[in-house]
């Protein structure tokens, strides 16, 4: 029977430095914009990842990261299928193009202009009422071509994450009916009902073989609920959903 795994990719096969251990042995695993070092992958993470490429496994992405910020990520082993970006509003296919059927098919079920719309409102209260404070926060929209897909906020390194988020989500004035918030670290997702991971992993699981063995994994409590569309989902121990467990 064929292994499908799922799984998220920043806290799971990669991470920033500082959540390592100054023992871990290292490899770099994502650029950033400027083509420096962002992202590491350390032993045990590449150890796990192995396991699957020797059982070949189809290992498909499912992450909040836009298209472009994951063609950052150096591990080619991680695009060889399918891949969720942008927490799920945008799917690619097997071989490397838009899967214009998932975009047809959102577009059908939900008003995108209108979605647009509230979400440009919505990050544009976010930015002025971030200056009004002084906070050392960005807020801005990750777009893929023509789909707003989310508002993020994504704080500097090293500050009060939580007091920044929590003003911002008691003090600003605008309807957040209907949109799904996801904090983990330093970033704030705003996203609609149509950014979910879980709808596009859905979506892909019925284009599958239905014998597969169904695999996920992710780390963040938003990654929950497409965790639970598998046969088995796995957690790394550091992370917030282990965080959240009483064990
Ligand atoms: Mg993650």
């Amino acid at each position: 029977m064929r292994t499908v795994l799922f799984t998220d990719i920043d806290d799971c096969f990669m991470a920033t430095k500082r959540k390592f251990s100054e023992s871990d042995s290292l490899s770099i695993a994502s650029l950033d914009i400027d083509g420096q070092a962002r992202s590491f992958m350390s032993e045990k993470q590449r150890t796990l990842l192995e396991l699957f490429i020797d059982t070949r496994s189809t290992i498909i992405p499912v992450t909040g990261r836009s298209y472009n910020t994951l063609k950052r990520v150096q591990v080619s082993s991680l695009f060889k299928s399918w891949m969720v970006v942008s927490h799920g509003a945008l799917i690619i296919e097997p071989n490397g193009k838009k899967c214009n059927a998932w975009v047809e098919h959102i577009k059908n079920k939900f008003p995108l202009g209108l979605w647009s719309d509230k979400l440009n409102l919505i990050n544009e209260e976010l930015k002025e009422f971030i200056l009004s404070k002084g906070f050392n926060a960005q807020s801005y929209i990750v777009s893929e071509d023509d789909i707003d897909c989310y508002v993020c906020v994504k704080c500097t390194e090293g500050i009060d994450y939580d007091f920044i988020f929590d003003s911002i989500l008691s003090q600003i004035s605008i309807d957040l009916n209907d949109i799904k918030i996801h904090i983990n670290g330093r970033n704030m997702a705003l996203l609609p009902p149509y950014t979910q991971k879980k709808l596009a992993v859905d979506y892909i699981i019925r284009q599958l073989d239905e014998k597969s063995l169904i695999l996920t994994m992710g780390d963040s409590l938003s990654d929950i609920p497409f965790m639970k569309l598998s046969d088995f989902a796995l957690m790394p121990t550091k992370s917030q959903i282990a965080d959240s467990l009483s064990w």
